[in-house]
């Protein structure tokens, strides 16, 4: 590479050849600038970006002036596989290593990486620690490794995956290149476990707002048995491409077969689908001439580059703040103005509690592991983490998480074939075992903490703009003039007639909800006026204030009108 100290000029005057040659981009922003010059500078970086914002070019480009590889850790297959793809068209050297390749392509692959020189190399965390595959990439000596969705890290982090934990360790192993993570949402404390357990030196942090202001927030509290008529509403006068986000993959069938059944274009995606199918569904709905709805739960959506999606309902409340952040980012990456719906019943929270319990280790399943540690300490070999899971009676996944801990704490080690053993006493182990317990419960009251979040969002009188940009550790973020609650203070100004409106709108067959029953006509009210959606009879006298939402819960006062100063708005 060209040596650090020749001048931040021409490192950035580098950044952006490469970006014009490779990327065809005339100009870069600002914090992609500054983020990839720390990373050529040697320094590790940690960026929390919005999606939409191009966090994938801050390793594309230095990895374009790198002179040894450049190592990617993504989460997912299918994002690698697209990633591969648009990086081969764009004419830069990249290799992709994972599960799915056949021998010979595993061959090749490694083949290329052991001749190093320019090169992406994307590929999973799973790889760096595999014994076999492993010293290949340490042989390598990459020149950066390149965290992509960092969150997964944090157990703070909405995404939480456990394969992600050791990337502290397997950087070691890899010669300590600089770490650049990234990630499109983060809490400060995520922020903080993220550099911790990446063992980051001093790292430049770059943080933009976390959501564009073309987002128009709108949050309507429907009770369950008004979901679906409230959906119907919404869906019949937004425009799409829009994504439907449900909790569970129940709903996503119900609303994509009333969808259906209304000759609306829609395609489902939930975990329960064949990993093919899914993929295919996914393929299809990102071309970008389809104007159909993806109908999914949140396991859809990461990666998702379709620059026009108009709008993301969520039909179902989301598990944080911060997935709902990153599922919401996905709307109007072209910059026009694309509408984000939360239909909020406070009963989907229930649902979330319930998953959470299913995912999360609890007290429980740490009691049962130390028993099975304790029980295998008279066999003669140490169990594998699938003995031990199965011992214990846990999941797989759960079982690594409480293994990792365990680990970080220097209770347990692994040998070289993956045997897991406690190597203190059994005193000392007891004694760390109980530490365990209460950070086993810090973490429950963090995910109680996080669900209740999204209530007061929903529930909240304040611009949502504001809400989220708090949230994310800005001080004094301003009004967004856009969202359901700012709109409040300057409703009434212009709204065409519903007799106008009537005209414009072809007839459409009704959306029936899941028991059959077509869903209630109304009028078709403009999307600038959320409320009307619930109170039709706003919709006749245009420029009085309209009367109380008839969603806001009890003991809500209606604002006092204010109109929000434009200065006050984001740039
Ligand atoms: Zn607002």
């Amino acid at each position: 590479m060209k040596q650090p100290n020749s001048g931040k000029l021409s490192l950035l005057s580098a950044c952006r050849q490469v970006a014009r040659r490779a990327f065809r981009l005339q100009s870069l922003r600002p914090e992609q600038e500054s983020a990839m010059l720390a990373v050529l500078n040697l320094r590790d970086t940690l960026v929390a970006l919005p999606s939409g914002f191009g966090k994938s070019l801050i390793y594309q480009v230095p990895a374009m002036i790198l002179e040894r590889p450049t190592i990617v850790i993504s989460p997912l297959i299918a994002l690698m596989a697209d990633q591969e793809l648009a990086l081969k068209k764009r004419g830069v050297p990249v290799i992709a290593f994972h599960s799915r390749l056949r021998v010979a392509e595993r061959r090749a692959v490694l083949a290329r990486l052991k001749k190093g020189g320019r090169l992406v190399v994307l590929t999973t965390p799973e790889t760096l620690e595999s014994a076999a595959t492993g010293p290949f990439f340490e042989r390598a000596r990459p020149a950066l490794l390149c965290i992509d969705e960092a969150h997964c890290i944090s157990e703070w982090g909405h995404d939480f995956r456990p394969s992600y934990l050791r990337l502290g360790e397997a950087r070691k192993r890899l010669g300590n290149p600089p770490v650049l993570a990234l990630t499109a949402t983060a809490t400060p404390g995520v922020r903080e476990d993220i550099a911790g357990r990446l063992l980051l030196r001093d790292p430049r942090v770059l943080v933009a707002p976390p959501y564009r202001d073309n987002l128009r927030l709108t949050v309507d509290i429907v009770p369950g048995s008004g979901k679906f008529p409230a959906a119907a509403r919404r869906i019949k006068r937004l425009q799409r491409p829009g994504i439907i986000y449900c909790a569970t993959t129940t709903a996503v069938d119900e609303v994509g077969g009333a969808l259906a059944r209304a000759r609306i274009p829609a395609t489902r995606y939930h975990g329960k689908m064949r990993a093919a199918d899914r993929e295919a569904a996914q393929r299809q709905s990102m071309l970008p001439s389809r104007r159909s709805i993806m109908v999914a739960t949140t396991a859809f959506g990461m990666g998702i580059d379709k620059p026009n999606i108009r709008y993301i309902l969520h039909y179902q409340a989301p598990g944080s703040l911060e997935q709902y952040v990153q599922e919401i980012g996905r709307a109007g990456r072209d910059g026009h103005p694309a509408y984000c719906i939360l239909l909020f019943d406070p009963a989907d929270l229930e649902i979330h509690e319930h998953l959470q319990a299913l995912n999360r280790p609890s007290v429980r399943h740490l009691e049962r592991l130390e028993s099975a540690l304790n029980s295998w300490t008279d066999e003669q070999r140490a169990p594998t983490p699938d003995n031990l899971a199965y011992s214990a009676g846990v999941s797989a996944r759960i079982c690594e998480v409480l293994l990792s801990d365990l680990e970080e704490a220097g209770l347990t080690a692994r040998d070289e074939e993956g045997g897991v053993s406690i190597v203190v006493s059994p005193e000392k182990f007891k004694a760390g075992v109980h530490e365990l317990v209460a950070k086993l419960k810090t973490f429950r009251y963090e995910g109680e903490r996080r669900l209740r979040l999204i209530a007061d969002y929903a529930r909240s009188n304040e611009c949502r703009s504001v809400f989220i940009r708090r949230y994310f550790g800005e001080d004094h973020p301003p009004r967004c003039g856009t969202c359901d609650r700012c709109r409040v203070d300057r409703v009434g100004t212009t709204q065409p007639s519903t007799s106008q409106r009537r005209h414009a709108r072809p007839q459409r067959r009704p959306i029936e909800n899941p028991a059959g029953q077509p869903s209630p006509q109304f009028p078709m009210p403009s999307d600038t006026n959320s409320r009307s959606g619930h109170q039709p009879a706003a919709e006749t006298t245009p420029r009085r204030p309209p009367p109380p939402r008839a969603s806001r819960p009890q003991g809500h006062k209606a604002r006092p009108r204010r109109r929000s100063p434009k200065s006050r708005r984001p740039s």
